[in-house]
């Protein structure tokens, strides 16, 4: 059975209704990602930033999966497939993806504010509380475990990414085909999987407006992903299958 890994980006969910950023002057909804999407702005504006994403979590909440999304849970349930994704928002899931690997996050989940890296960086400060969310964290919501404020548990810029560096050394060698939709290849350290996964075999690209200074031999499908996804899964599924 092949082993596909799927990498996804904020253009995966554009057909669903949740803008990319790159798409909106690099404001996302409107806001400077210093404002809502960095320890700074959490610093600065507590409140701004928990309404940013009180309105994120109930716009994702209305969203529901795209042909693309569907596509990777077909395909995912007949292989085995990791998917890797940049999105906060669940809509592998909602499509019946089981196994996802939020690098950035879920919109769905809150953590304890002092979890990571926000100052003062004194170790005795750091609460390792997480938690699934029903509905969007409030100010003044505090943490079960130590009594902070609880935030989104989303990596903001400037923040530590879960990039389980083990994981993928255990796995690169083994994969038959690496997929690629709807990213910018700009926002680090997941940019780097594009080159930590450049010597598998057959790999794809598949975004409007693919950033070609960071494709190295891929198979450029050049269009939106639910263009795409489907004829890609299917033509994959005839060769393994
Ligand atoms: P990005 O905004 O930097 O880039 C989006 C990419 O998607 C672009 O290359 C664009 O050409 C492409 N695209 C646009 N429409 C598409 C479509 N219909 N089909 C396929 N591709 C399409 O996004 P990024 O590279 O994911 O990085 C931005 C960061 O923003 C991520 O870390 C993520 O956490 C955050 N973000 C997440 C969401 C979400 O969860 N859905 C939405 C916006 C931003």
């Amino acid at each position: 059975m092949p082993k596909i890994v799927v990498f996804s980006g904020a253009g995966l969910s554009a057909e669903s209704g949740i803008p990319t950023f790159r798409g909106s002057g690099g404001l996302w909804e409107g806001h400077r990602i210093e404002d809502v999407a960095t320890p700074v702005g959490w610093m600065r504006n507590q409140q701004l930033v928990l309404d940013f994403y009180a309105q994120r979590f109930v716009q994702m909440q209305q969203c529901q999966p795209n042909p693309a999304h569907l596509a990777i849970a077909q395909l995912a349930a007949k292989f085995d497939v990791v998917c890797i994704t940049q999105n906060i928002d669940t809509l592998l899931e909602k499509a019946g993806v089981k196994n996802v690997w939020h690098l950035h996050g879920r919109i769905d989940c809150h953590k304890c504010e002092w979890h990571f890296g926000i100052p003062p960086m004194d170790a005795e400060w750091q609460c390792d509380y997480r938690g699934a969310m029903e509905k969007p964290v409030q100010f003044s919501d505090l943490c079960p475990k130590c009594g902070k404020q609880l935030r989104p548990d989303v990596v903001w810029f400037g923040e530590a990414v879960d990039m389980r560096v083990d994981d993928l050394y255990q796995m690169v060698s083994l994969v038959d085909v690496f997929i690629v939709i709807g990213t910018s290849a700009t926002v680090y350290p997941a940019a780097n999987l594009l080159k930590f996964f450049q010597n598998v075999p057959e790999k794809y690209f598949v975004d409007p407006n693919p950033n070609y200074q960071a494709l190295n031999d891929f198979t450029v499908f050049q269009g939106s992903a639910s263009e795409y996804m489907p004829s890609l899964v299917t033509s994959l599924t005839t060769k393994f299958c």
